[in-house]
């Protein structure tokens, strides 16, 4: 595992760039980022890439239609010992019978899903990698946050 200092100012180029390449449709999803732009972890910078673009491009591809007004926001916090992520959105949620279920290859809650139900396993993968811990919480009609802390090496 390839491990670097990852300032958090090139993680928000890093955002952004990877935004870029999320559809959001007609959902008009808000993306708000809170960073602290002189903060800097040590970790593998592309597979936080993979993390933070697999849980945003969720948050805005399970935005809930029934809402005014749609958000993603994503933080990062930076620890003495490692770095804290959140991913939050007020999209459809999951509801707490299939949370046993959504780090499984291939798994999607519904079969509408455009997905192919590798995301959430790719992310999970990728935090284990890392050393690091991943922890949901989910409500159906109220959203989803993803948390996830990262040590440094
Ligand atoms: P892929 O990511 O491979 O394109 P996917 O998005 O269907 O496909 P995952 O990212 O692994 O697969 O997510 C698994 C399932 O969990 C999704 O199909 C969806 O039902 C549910 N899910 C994931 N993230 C969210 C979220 N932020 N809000 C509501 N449901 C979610
Ligand atoms: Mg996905």
């Amino acid at each position: 595992v390839k491990r670097t200092p990852i300032s958090f100012s090139s993680l928000l180029t890093d955002i952004r760039n990877s935004l870029k390449f999320i559809s959001t449709g007609n959902s008009n999803v808000e993306i708000r980022i809170n960073i602290e732009e002189d903060g800097t972890f040590c970790s593998d910078r592309s597979r936080i890439i993979i993390i933070l673009n697999n849980l945003v491009s969720n948050a805005v591809r399970y935005a809930d239609p029934a809402k005014p007004a749609s958000y993603v926001e994503v933080t990062v916090v930076a620890r003495a010992d490692g770095a804290l992520i959140s991913v939050k959105d007020n999209g459809i949620g999951i509801h707490k019978d299939y949370h046993q279920y959504i780090f499984n290859m291939f798994y999607r809650v519904s079969e509408k899903s455009k997905g192919s139900g590798l995301g959430l396993y790719l992310v999970k993968e990728t935090v284990e990698k890392l050393n690091g811990d991943i922890q949901f919480t989910s409500t159906p009609g109220v959203g989803t946050e993803f948390k996830i802390y990262i040590p440094n090496p």
